[in-house]
C-alpha cells in the first residue's frame, strides 16, 4: 500500500519525528500481555505489572470516592485550605486530607480538585517506594543476566528462575558488595537503576497529568451540559486514561526488564565470547526480524577496533539514533548517515522489544565461576 503524508508545510523538526513515528508504529503493543519469552525474567516482569497495576486501579478508585463526595466528613471546625505547593512532608499530607475532608463537595473549587488529584497521586504512588520498586526490578533483571551467563542453557527453567530469583538481593549497592561485582557490571545494574527509575517517575508525573485535565475537562462539561441530557460520567472518561496508563506501566515491565537482563548478560561474558541474536515474538518489527539469529562477538566498551556491525559491548544502545533512513534538511529528504541509525545493540533495540542473546557455545564459562557454583548449589 502506497502512503502519501504532505509534510512540506511542517518544519524539518516535525517531518523528522512523523517519519521516525512511522518506522516504529510497529510498537508490538499487540503482544504487550503476554508473558517474557525470557524465563529468567518472565516472574519478574509478571510481579512488577500486577503490583503497578494494583497501585494504578487504588488510585483510581480513590479519586472516583473524593469525586463523588464518599470521603466526606461533617466537621465542627472551621476548614482552612492549606498551601498550594503540590508536593507535601507526611504532616502535610495529613492536613491536606482533613481539608479536604471537611470541605462539603458543594464547596470544592476548581483548585480543590486539583488537590484532590495531588493528594491521591502522593499517597498511592509514593516517590519513595516507586523508586525502590524499580531499582528492585532493574537489579535483579540484571543480576538474571548475570546468571544467564554463569549457568548451563539446560538449567534455565521457569522453576529454577523462581529457585533464584528468591536468592537475589534487591538494592545495587548489597548486589555490589554480596557479589564482589566488578565495575563493569555495577554500572551496567546503576545505569539500569536510574533509567527504570526515570520511566516510573514519568508515569507518575503522567498519572497527575491526565487526572488534572480529565477532572478539568469533566466539570466544564457538566457546566455546559444541556439540562436532561445524560453526560458521560467521570468513570467513563477515567476509563481509557488508565488503560492507557496500564500499558505504560507493562511497557515499562517489559522494557527495563528486557534491557537490564541482555545489557547484564553481555556485561558478564568473557570478552570474545559470541553469542546468537533471537528475536521470536508476535509482532517483532522490520529491524529486529533482520537482526534475528545474527551472531555477535562481545567485546569490552574499550577496546580499540569496535565494528559495529560483528560486535557488542555493555552500553551499547540505540538510545538517540533514528529508525528512519532519512531525515529532513530544509526542504529536502536525505538519507541518514550509518552513524545516525538503529545498529546491532547489546540490550533491546526499542522500548517494548523482546529480543535476548543467547549462547553459541553452551559451555563457554562465564565471567564469575564461583557465582555460577554458588547458584548450581542452590539449584541442586
Ligand atoms: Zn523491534
Amino acid at each position: 500500500m502506497a502512503l502519501f503524508i504532505d509534510v512540506y508545510r511542517v518544519s524539518a523538526a516535525a517531518t523528522n519525528d512523523a517519519l521516525e513515528l512511522l518506522h516504529k508504529s510497529h510498537d508490538h503493543d499487540a503482544g504487550i500481555w503476554s508473558p517474557h519469552e525470557s524465563l529468567l525474567i518472565r516472574r519478574l516482569v509478571e510481579l512488577f505489572t500486577q503490583r503497578g497495576l494494583d497501585r494504578l486501579a487504588r488510585v483510581k478508585k480513590q479519586i472516583l470516592a473524593w469525586e463523588a463526595g464518599n470521603h466526606h466528613q461533617q466537621s465542627a471546625f472551621p476548614v482552612v485550605r492549606p498551601g498550594m505547593m503540590e508536593r507535601w512532608n507526611e504532616a502535610e499530607l495529613t492536613l491536606v486530607k482533613l481539608y479536604l475532608e471537611s470541605l462539603p463537595p458543594a464547596q470544592w473549587a476548581l483548585d480543590d480538585h486539583m488537590m484532590a488529584v495531588d493528594y491521591v497521586v502522593q499517597r498511592y504512588l509514593p516517590a519513595d517506594e516507586l523508586r525502590t520498586e524499580a531499582e528492585w526490578l532493574s537489579t535483579r533483571s540484571g543480576m538474571m543476566g548475570k546468571v544467564q551467563a554463569n549457568i548451563a542453557a539446560e538449567l534455565i527453567t521457569a522453576a529454577n528462575a523462581d529457585k533464584i530469583l528468591g536468592a537475589l538481593p534487591s538494592l545495587v549497592s548489597t548486589a555490589t558488595s554480596q557479589f564482589h561485582l566488578p565495575a563493569l557490571m555495577r554500572n551496567t545494574l546503576e545505569f539500569a537503576r536510574v533509567r527504570c527509575a526515570e520511566n516510573v517517575r514519568a508515569i507518575t508525573e503522567s498519572v497527575r497529568h491526565r487526572l488534572r485535565s480529565t477532572i478539568v475537562q469533566h466539570l466544564e462539561d457538566q457546566q455546559a451540559q444541556v439540562a436532561g441530557t445524560p453526560g458521560q460520567s467521570l468513570e467513563t472518561k477515567l476509563f481509557d486514561q488508565f488503560a492507557t496508563l496500564n500499558r505504560d506501566w507493562r511497557r515499562i515491565a517489559v522494557t527495563e526488564a528486557g534491557e537490564a537482563q541482555t545489557q547484564g548478560y553481555v556485561a558478564s561474558l568473557v570478552p570474545g565470547t559470541k553469542v546468537k541474536r533471537v528475536e521470536q515474538y508476535v509482532g517483532a518489527c522490520a529491524f529486529c526480524k533482520k537482526i534475528d539469529g545474527v551472531i555477535a562477538t562481545v567485546v569490552s566498551p574499550d577496546h580499540p577496533n569496535k565494528d559495529p556491525e560483528t560486535m557488542i559491548w555493555p552500553g551499547k544502545n540505540n538510545v538517540g539514533r533514528s529508525a528512519s533512513p532519512r531525515k529532513r534538511v530544509g526542504d529536502v529528504l536525505v538519507p541518514r548517515l550509518p552513524e545516525e541509525m538503529w545498529y546491532l545493540p547489546a540490550g533491546l533495540a526499542h522500548p517494548h522489544c523482546r529480543g535476548r542473546w543467547v549462547p553459541v557455545i553452551d559451555d563457554e564459562p562465564g565471567d564469575d565461576p564461583e557465582f555460577g557454583d554458588l547458584l548450581r548449589g542452590l539449584l541442586s
